[in-house]
């Protein structure tokens, strides 16, 4: 994997090149990220990423750049055995032929040319700006720019509780977006008609997603759980707005009887409607985030997060068919490390929910963790 994202930094300053934003939007030299593909022998966590982008403050990304960790194998393991839901039947098989080739090619790029690109219009404290405010207008006003961060602002404190949901949506919006171009997918590997299913994969993935997020809203406080899965269903949104039959989301009769859902993407008008669909709404995205728009930003974002049953489809109620089908979540159990006789010794668990409270009991041995997993057990409660 880490030769396709060195090639994928390589040609980093060709490639934003095709983002929708004008020259001035982009940063003045793109830093090259440092990047690592680690394979996980033992995590000590409750989750396990597939990726680490540091640091997350993106004032200091501006001037010093950033890093990024692959964690390889936990892609890999943890898609296996997986049910498939809310798909067509012919797009299953060809959905778990291409799921993890496509998904390498969406996280490369959400990774590197997502969260590392896109310049901030910012001032200094002797009143300097980093870009020529007579020169450079806003693509979205088609006026001049008018806001920027002043002296001890930054992307966080101006965009506060939006900040990390948006930028995930921005780095997810450049994935779907450069993964059209053909330079990008040779970089992985694929060329012609390959190329063609990895695309239609790649966004029949992120439509999913958009749907099977709804299990991350909370109707009770009206909230979003978590900052990718909301970012997703903005995207579902947007593409559902563009119209013309590129996605729907239908309602059948499951085989038990129940309601169930298909999620349809015509891959025919991914180029002709997708595209420009996409590219609107990220060149929006980056020039509310370069101009420190945090009004503007937060109006777009909270329209496209809002779930609601006013508008078709009706998402509350989709949420609902989504929650009946939930999943058990995917729990990886850890094996552990040991030294015997100066050997450096494997312990592995089995995968079932006892072997990884024996892992978690055996990392960490505290009488504490012990007391709350054993009352937890005590209780009869399917908590794992
Ligand atoms: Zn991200």
């Amino acid at each position: 994997m880490s030769a396709k994202f060195t090639q994928l930094v390589e040609n980093a300053q060709h490639l934003l090149a095709h983002l929708p934003w004008p020259a001035e939007y982009e940063k003045d030299t793109f830093l090259r990220p440092d990047f690592t593909s680690l394979d996980v022998l033992g995590f000590g966590g409750s989750g396990i990423p597939a990726g680490i982008n540091i640091p997350n403050y993106d004032d200091i990304r501006q001037a010093e750049g950033f890093k990024n960790v692959s964690l390889g194998n936990v892609l890999t393991s943890g898609y296996k055995d997986s049910k498939i839901t809310f798909l067509l039947e012919e797009d299953k098989a060809l959905y778990t032929k291409y799921k993890l080739s496509s998904f390498e090619v969406q996280v490369g790029l959400h990774e590197l040319l997502g969260h590392g690109s896109g310049k901030l219009f910012m001032e200094d404290s002797d009143g300097k700006l980093n870009f020529d405010v007579d020169s450079t207008t806003n693509p979205v006003t088609k006026g001049k720019v008018t806001s920027w961060y002043k002296p001890g602002e930054t992307w966080d404190s101006k965009f506060s509780s939006v900040a990390s949901t948006y930028e995930e949506c921005r780095a997810e919006c450049v994935g779907i977006y450069l993964c059209l171009l053909s330079d990008v997918l040779k970089i992985f590997g694929h060329t012609d008609d390959t190329a063609d299913d990895i695309i239609y994969i790649n966004w029949l993935n992120m439509v999913r997603a958009g749907l099977l997020a709804l299990e991350f809203y909370s109707q009770e406080s009206g909230k979003w759980k978590q900052a990718h899965m909301n970012a997703r269903f903005v995207i579902l949104r947007v593409l559902l707005e563009a119209g013309q039959g590129l996605v729907s989301v239908k309602k059948i009769e499951g085989e038990d009887g129940k309601p169930d859902l298909v999620i349809v993407l015509d891959r025919a008008k991914i180029i002709s409607v997708g595209k420009p669909a996409i590219g609107n709404f990220l060149r929006k995205l980056q020039v509310y985030k370069s101009t420190a728009d945090v009004e503007a930003a937060r109006q777009m974002y909270s329209y496209y997060s809002d779930v609601n049953d006013q508008d078709e489809p009706k998402f509350l109620h989709l949420r609902s068919i989504v929650m009946d089908r939930k999943q058990p979540r995917k729990l990886l159990v850890q094996q552990h490390t040991y030294i015997e006789n100066g050997k450096v010794q494997l312990k592995t668990y089995e995968a079932t929910p006892t072997g990884l409270i024996q892992s978690f009991i055996d990392r960490f041995p505290s009488s504490d963790i012990q007391d709350m997993v054993c009352s937890l057990m005590d209780k009869e409660r399917p908590y794992f």
